[in-house]
C-alpha cells in the first residue's frame, strides 16, 4: 500500500491504494483520480483539500451515498451505488465516486477487496 493523491471535482484526497486501484485512478494524463477508483472506505483516506474552504484537512471527507440500487447502465455493468465525498466543515463535493457489479461476476468488481 502506498498513499496518492486523487484529483476530484472540488479538491483531492489523499488515501492509500493497492496497486490495482493506483492502476483505476491513473487515466495516463500524469495525474490520478478519484472517480475511477469506486468506493474509498474512510479509514484508506488520510487527508483531504476543499478548494471552497482551501485548506487541508488532516482527516477524511465525509461520505454521502446519493443513491444505492441496481441500475443496468450498460451490458453486464450495473451501477449499484453512487455518492459524494464531501468536506466536513463547508459541505462542498471533493469528488464523487460510483460502484459497479458485472453480471457475469459474483459481485467483487468496484468493491474494496481485503489485503491480500
Ligand atoms: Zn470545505
Amino acid at each position: 500500500m502506498s498513499e496518492f493523491k486523487l484529483q476530484g471535482s472540488g479538491g483531492y484526497v489523499i488515501a492509500e491504494l493497492t496497486d490495482e486501484q493506483a492502476k483505476k485512478a491513473d487515466l495516463g494524463v500524469g495525474k490520478l483520480f478519484l472517480a475511477p477508483i469506486g468506493k474509498l472506505e474512510s479509514e484508506k483516506m488520510l487527508k483531504y483539500y476543499c478548494k471552497d474552504c482551501e485548506t487541508e484537512f488532516a482527516n477524511p471527507p465525509k461520505i454521502q451515498i446519493e443513491q444505492q440500487g441496481h441500475e443496468e447502465v450498460a451490458d453486464n455493468l450495473v451501477l449499484v451505488e453512487r455518492g459524494q465525498y464531501t468536506c466536513e466543515k463547508c459541505s462542498s463535493i471533493i469528488g464523487e465516486y460510483r460502484v459497479f457489479k458485472k453480471n457475469d461476476e459474483s459481485g467483487e468488481v468496484g468493491q474494496a477487496k481485503p489485503l491480500s
